[in-house]
């Protein structure tokens, strides 16, 4: 379709390259968990940008490390040393447990990175010939859009003519750890996953399978790689997802909310024997670790120290689960809840999931939809109770709206 797509209150998108299918509104400023419209109209804020807002719009602390930075040096390159680098990449690694960062800047080049970084390690540490090194990786995954991470996504809108495809991986089921033993072989680098499936709709594994995975990597020499982009600091209660099991990563893979919703931050994180196979030269980024986003990093650092965070999801999350459960059979068929984190399945008989958000953005909160019957729900972790607890009731009103 050609000609001016007018979205709301005259706001069209007349240059922008139709890549999303954004809900018709248009926001123009936001603060905590609220955001307003170019109407002046306001909107809760159930989506925090993927997560990326987990800390709400604006947080002052936030606000503040950057504004601070702003008055100091904005970017110098890894050409030189900053002196927010280190602070941040120290703080970063302790949260983890790890020793060593390599910051990027986005969710898909930290993948890439850790991908770049387990092929180093399967040539250099584990021995696997030149070329042969493979990647095993899970149905339904979501790791970001560029042409080797489409290439081993199994979503058709991903991936068709974006070919030809990167080579070296092998898809197994979600949620099946034989089918990963079954997959390892000698050429095995890396088992790459997300501990919960945040874009094929909260996709939540059964009790045990990230242990399995981290007892199989340790007995097949093979690496595991957490892409914790949308599921780390705090969404689900804990700092990382993988916490739910007691878990530990060899690779995190970070993103989203460690640039605090209000840069581009993201990271690889771990041990000197892994992260440390990478040497001067083979990989970084114009702006990755900038001192503008270190700043911000450290900061968002700082207050998942604290635990807070990571409390109010879990305890919210716990009263988001029950008001949701009270929705199943009311136009819900089933529901998904780790932390502040929420997949809720709409019944075709009341619609789609985009019909669903479209009309809860007609009363005041805005959701996305995800995979066709999925309702995503990730709210920043300030949202207070009351909140919450209007959020469901129009979800439950916007339900019946039919
Ligand atoms: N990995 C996961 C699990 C994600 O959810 C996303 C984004 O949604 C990405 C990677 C890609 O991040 P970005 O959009 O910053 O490239």
């Amino acid at each position: 379709p050609s000609g001016p797509r007018v979205v709301d209150g005259g706001a069209a998108e007349l240059h922008v390259a139709e890549n999303y299918h954004p809900l018709p509104v248009t926001i123009a400023s936001a603060e905590g968990v609220w955001v307003t419209d170019t109407e002046g109209r306001r909107y809760l804020d159930l989506l925090a940008a993927y997560s990326a807002v987990n800390f709400g719009h604006r947080h002052p602390a936030l606000v503040d490390a950057v504004a601070e930075q702003l008055g100091r040096v904005t970017l110098t390159s890894r050409a030189f040393r900053n002196d927010r680098l280190e602070p941040f990449a120290e703080a970063l690694a302790r949260l983890c447990g790890k020793d060593l960062v390599l910051p990027m800047n986005t969710g898909a080049e930290a993948v890439e990175t850790g991908i770049k970084v387990a092929r180093a390690w399967g040539y250099r540490v584990k021995g696997i010939p030149a070329g042969k090194a493979r990647i095993v990786v899970a149905a339904g995954n979501f790791h970001g859009r560029t042409t080797t991470v489409v290439s081993f996504s199994d979503d058709p809108v991903a991936r068709n003519d974006f070919g030809p495809y990167t080579p070296g991986f092998d898809m197994v089921p979600y949620g099946d750890a034989d089918a990963i033993a079954a997959a390892i072989t000698d050429e095995t680098a890396a088992v790459l996953v997300e501990p919960i499936q945040g874009e094929a709709g909260v996709i939540i594994p059964p009790d045990g399978y990230l242990r399995r995975i981290r007892q199989l990597c340790d007995e097949r020499n093979v690496l595991f790689l957490a892409d914790e982009i949308q599921s780390g600091l705090g969404r689900v209660g804990e700092t990382f997802a993988c916490d739910r099991e007691g878990v530990v990563p060899d690779l995190y893979l970070l993103g989203k909310a460690l640039g605090g919703g209000i840069l581009p931050v993201s990271a690889v994180v771990g041990s000197r024997e892994v992260l440390g196979v990478i040497r001067p030269g083979e990989h970084g980024s114009t702006f990755g670790g900038n001192p503008l986003a270190a700043a911000v990093g450290l900061r968002v650092v700082e207050m998942l120290q604290t635990g807070e965070f990571q409390e109010r999801a879990r305890r919210l999350g716990g009263h988001l689960a029950g008001r949701l459960e009270e929705l199943m059979g009311h136009g819900v068929t089933a529901v998904r809840v780790a932390g502040l984190w929420a997949g809720v399945d709409v019944d075709p008989a009341v619609g789609t999931a985009r019909e669903v958000s479209e009309r809860l953005m007609q009363r005041g909160v805005l959701v996305k939809d995800t995979h066709g019957q999925t309702v995503r729900i990730a709210p920043p972790l300030v949202i207070s109770e009351s909140e919450l607890d209007w959020a469901v009731e129009q979800l439950r009103l916007a339900l019946s709206d039919v």
